[in-house]
């Protein structure tokens, strides 16, 4: 059996150079594999033990130079990064200034597998709004309870989905639904889902279609209550990319009245509240945080202790720094001396919403000399340009009026913070294909942490030349290497049970990140969005088995100097083998 290890060292090149360095982790990994194990273990289960940096903007841009040189391709497409820093630094965020509310994350918003793996991994839990989206987080090895089928309004055939597999609690807003319930799903928790005042100043607002009236409260709870049916609480969303706060106070208060309600028909005591998504990261998040906190405070005193639960289904707020855009400059034209661009993605792709929703575009724009040479464009002169989309659709115009450089064809516009409702929103419009936009992974690991998975040699045949290969997609929920695969020897190689299967392990909801579970899924390659490159692998599997090593460690493809890296693993392996 070999042992693949998968280490994240393209951000950690950018600051070390010494192998001496990693020449010190190894051996004293390696020193006591009872040690090693136990390094590895709670590194990738409890995000305290991986750091939760993030790239700088430079360390960022240097990481994109590196992708678009490493390629070497013709012509490359789009492409994503996602740093995996962000995503840990944004739970670390929410659980400091909101620890008593459980994060659901709204699946919607981007449900790239790689993120969606990563924010299991730390514990929170996951809005879904369809049975494709349940399927996508139960493949991650979540467990059913920590889901809540938020969507009002639910196709027959989900709701009985969502018995079969055991996701219990759900949201309505009409009696219709209720019967629906009634018949597919009738021990299912509720959520009854109530319109709240529109004061939120939010981009988008739910009132139109979502929740129900104060009128048809009453109504509504005698149904349910008529029907046997479980109305556990109460759910809002006061609308996506709030700006003024004191909605969560009209929210909440107008939730406890519903509560109160509820109470005086004779419903069993309501004990959940979701507060729904708005929440944006920055600094208008401490803000959002303590109008939850003064509300909560104020309208539900005694919370805790009368076993409220307090849950939440924020999208945007996770999902939208960590993915940077990086495309690339297709044609020019100069028109009325205003210098338009066309790019390789735009309004049908990742910016379908950027009209609306992106109002604080942040572009970077880098030349690409050729060979061995992207530079950022630092210092130079700018004018107002516009950027076209690459569809034949006039609509499909990204920008007007930014400032750019003067730029040729085949440089780069690097968009930053473009995760939320971007290419989960994008389509295939003219053969653009929004879908087949790769993402890069940065930071998945922090230094001194190793990815270990034990492959036999079929596995190791199964990686060449090409399953691994492919970039990780964006919308692909599957892999070529699915958990059977790998599963059971992970196991084997484990044998500790807190690495192995199930989830629902009591983990205190004040603390999403205090959630020991880790599916096998989450340390394969594809599950780490690794993109590995079948000519070096080739080269590094011919060169282990010239020296005949039963143990492998990979060092992922990285930069100039891996090459080095991996000798000095090896030298240490053959060492310790003899
Ligand atoms: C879209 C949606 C969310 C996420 O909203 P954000 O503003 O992105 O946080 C949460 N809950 C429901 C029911 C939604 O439809």
């Amino acid at each position: 059996m070999a042992l693949l290890i998968i280490w994240e060292t393209r951000t950690l090149l950018y600051n070390l150079s010494s192998s001496f360095v990693y020449r010190g982790i190894i051996n004293s990994l390696l020193s006591s594999p009872k040690s090693f194990q136990t390094m590895v273990g709670p590194a990738m289960v409890t995000e305290k033990r991986v750091a939760a940096t993030r790239l700088s903007k430079d360390e960022l841009i240097a990481f994109i130079q590196s992708i678009i040189l490493n390629e070497q391709q013709e012509e490359m497409g789009p492409f994503y990064v996602l740093d995996l820093g962000v995503v840990r630094s944004l739970l670390d965020a929410w659980t400091l200034n909101l620890p008593m509310v459980q994060p659901f994350y709204a699946v919607k918003c981007n449900p790239n597998p790689a993120f969606l793996k990563e924010m299991a991994a730390l514990g929170t839990s996951f809005d879904c709004a369809s049975r494709a989206e349940i399927q996508t987080i139960l493949s991650l090895g979540v467990s059913p309870d920590r889901i809540v089928f938020a969507n009002t309004c639910k196709p027959e055939s989900h709701i009985k989905y969502a018995a079969k597999v055991g996701v219990n609690l759900a949201t309505f807003d009409s009696k219709c639904e209720l019967e629906k319930i009634k018949k597919w799903h009738p021990k299912c928790a509720l959520l009854m889902r109530i319109q709240v005042p529109e004061t939120s100043g939010a981009a988008f607002l739910f009132g139109s279609k979502f929740g129900a009236l104060p009128e048809e409260i009453v109504p509504l709870l005698q149904s349910a209550q008529a029907a046997e049916l479980n109305v556990v609480g109460v759910s809002f969303h006061i609308g996506s990319r709030a700006i003024n706060y004191h909605a969560f106070e009209e929210a909440i208060l107008a939730a406890k009245t519903t509560f109160e309600t509820a109470a005086q028909l004779g419903l069993p005591k309501m004990h959940i509240l979701n507060i729904g998504g708005g929440f944006t990261s920055g600094p208008k998040f401490t803000e959002a945080a303590s109008a939850v906190k003064v509300a909560l405070q104020k309208y539900f005193p005694n919370g805790p202790a009368t076993g409220l639960k307090i849950m939440a289904e924020p999208g945007r707020f996770f999902a939208n720094e960590p993915f940077t855009l990086a495309t690339s400059i297709l044609g020019k034209r100069i028109r009325n001396e205003i210098k338009e661009y066309w790019i390789n993605d735009g309004m049908s792709g990742s910016m379908n919403y950027l009209k609306y929703d992106h109002d604080d575009v942040i572009c970077t724009p880098l030349a690409n000399y050729g060979s061995n040479d992207v530079m950022t464009c630092k210092g130079l002169k700018t004018s107002d340009s516009t950027v076209f989309g690459p569809t034949c659709d006039p609509e499909d115009t990204v920008l007007e009026g930014y400032p750019l450089p003067d730029l040729q064809v085949n440089d780069w516009l690097v968009f930053h913070n473009l995760g939320a409702y971007t290419s989960s929103r994008g389509n295939d419009f003219n053969g653009f294909k929004t879908s087949a936009i790769p993402t890069y992974l940065a930071n998945f690991g922090c230094f001194g942490f190793f990815f270990v998975i034990p492959l036999s040699p079929r596995h190791i045949r199964s990686l060449l030349p090409g399953a691994f290969a492919r970039p990780f997609r964006g919308k692909s929920t599957r892999w070529p290497c699915s958990s059977d695969c790998l599963s059971s020897r992970w196991g084997d190689f484990q044998g500790q049970s807190h690495f192995a299967t199930s989830s629902s392990n009591g983990a205190k909801p004040s603390s999403p990140t205090f959630h020991s579970y880790m599916a096998p899924e989450l340390v394969s390659p594809e599950g780490l969005g690794i993109k590995l490159n079948p000519s070096k692998l080739l080269h590094i599997f011919k060169f282990a088995e010239e020296l005949s090593i039963s143990k492998l460690y990979y060092v992922r493809k990285c930069c100039k100097n891996y090459e080095i890296i991996f000798k000095e693993l090896v030298k240490i392996l053959h060492r310790k083998a003899n």
